[in-house]
């Protein structure tokens, strides 16, 4: 598959884009994705789970933009969300509320009425509590919400601490152990109906083995749930597999997801999932200029227009991104901390990467197109980047750059 970004006839292009015309017509820093190799992760799912039952619900936190909503809205993709918010850029991208599953352990009761007046398909609903708001609220509009309960089936993802969520010590989800309870509850619940059950064990998984343990526990759980007179129409296993940042053996979706079918062999439920990286980390890359060169006997740097406010991944989960340059030129290559100018020493996006440099260079951070924008935030009075999306010969601007009046513009100052 050779949809990421290619060096052709000496600089870095993005499908038939060269990034240094993106740079020179949109500026830095700037995101750019590849509609190609959106659709592309998309199929990849699709095919993986061709002449089954399913909805492939993309994960909007990983990558919120309207432009990427509506590619895979119009691909037939379902959505996940966690937010109000979420629900209003799904609908404003032209999703189907009908394909959308609420997850999240702090929903709150204007969030539940809005989702249940757009008539979602689930509530992926994370505490006993939270099925007693949600009923009231159901009751308030005469309406039933549609529940799943997202259960801790306790097996570790082996990633990043940070990013497991499937473990007893998690603050998502109820205790694996207390569902057959919690689900009676939510069956005596006049205005809930069970639809569903949910997990998400966690995220950046590279090991399939976690996910159909995972899988295998919640059908033992379905079973239970039965022989108690408690029907489940969908199974929905959550998001998390891994993508390749530097040499991580990433598997495609039919590789990843086989032990996990095989567990799911000759079961009637409709099966759910929820990918966000791998829908769109790959798809998408950070353009970033070269401001000042600052050689020194200890270390180097690279001080870059792009920061920690920018890409925060390097910064929270000391991950590793590929960084190229665009227009690679000659020379020997020296290592160089490439750093942002945001006053924190966290602030670096790659450490001793070996790279030929001059001002004024453009580099390209790759795999940024998951977690990358939408983890952005304006520290330092920084307005955040533009987003491109590239498809084909063409690039179009899917959301413009901030300016610094925008960032102040709900403030104000005490009377006199
Ligand atoms: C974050 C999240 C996802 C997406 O995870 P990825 O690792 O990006 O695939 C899916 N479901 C839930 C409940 C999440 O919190």
């Amino acid at each position: 598959m050779t949809t990421g970004p290619q060096l052709i006839q000496g600089e870095l292009r993005l499908e038939g884009v060269p990034l240094r015309e993106i740079a020179a017509r949109f500026g830095t820093p700037c995101y750019v994705y590849s509609r190609a190799a959106l659709t592309a992760a998309y199929e990849d799912y699709r095919q993986a789970l061709a002449g089954r039952d399913a909805l492939i619900c993309y994960a909007v936190k990983a990558n919120a933009n309207l432009a990427i909503l509506n590619l895979f809205a119009r691909l037939g993709a379902g959505f996940d969300i966690v937010s109000g918010g979420e629900l209003q850029r799904v609908i404003a991208a032209g999703g189907d509320p009908a394909k959308v599953v609420f997850s999240g352990v702090g929903k709150r009761r204007d969030e539940m009425r809005a989702a249940l007046e757009a008539g979602i398909h689930c509530f992926n609903v994370e505490s006993a509590s939270e099925l007693d708001h949600l009923n009231a609220v159901a009751a308030d509009l005469d309406k039933v919400a549609p529940v799943s309960l997202r259960v801790n089936p306790n097996v570790d993802p082996k990633t990043h601490p940070y990013i497991s969520t499937g473990l007893k010590t998690a603050k998502f989800g109820v205790a694996f152990e207390d569902a057959l309870a919690l689900y009676r509850r939510a069956a005596s619940l006049p205005h809930l109906r069970v639809r569903g059950i949910d997990c998400h064990i966690g995220s950046q998984l590279l090991d399939p083995a976690p996910a159909a343990e995972a899988a295998e526990k919640i059908l033992g759980l379905v079973d239970t749930l039965a022989a108690a007179g408690i029907a489940i129409e969908h199974i929905d296993l959550g998001g998390g597999k891994g993508i390749r940042y530097q040499d991580e053996a990433a598997l495609s979706a039919a590789e990843y997801l086989a032990p996990t079918l095989q567990a799911l062999a000759g079961r009637k439920e409709k099966l759910l999932l929820e990918p966000g990286r791998s829908l769109v980390g790959n798809a998408g890359l950070l353009l970033t200029r070269v401001e000042i060169l600052k050689p020194g006997s200890e270390k180097s740097f690279a001080v870059v227009d792009a920061a920690m406010n920018d890409l925060m991944r390097p910064a929270l989960y000391d991950a590793w991104h590929d960084i190229r340059p665009v227009m690679p030129r000659d020379g020997a290559p020296r290592p160089y901390e490439i750093v942002g100018p945001v006053c924190e020493s966290g602030d670096f996006l790659g450490h001793e990467r070996a790279l030929a440099l001059a001002e004024g260079d453009l580099l390209a951070v790759l795999s940024a197109g998951a977690y990358g924008m939408a983890m952005s935030s304006n520290y330092n009075s920084r307005p955040r980047a533009a987003e491109v999306m590239v498809d084909g010969e063409r690039m179009h601007l899917i959301r413009q750059r901030e300016d610094v009046a925008q960032l102040f513009a709900q403030e104000s100052m005490l009377p006199r």
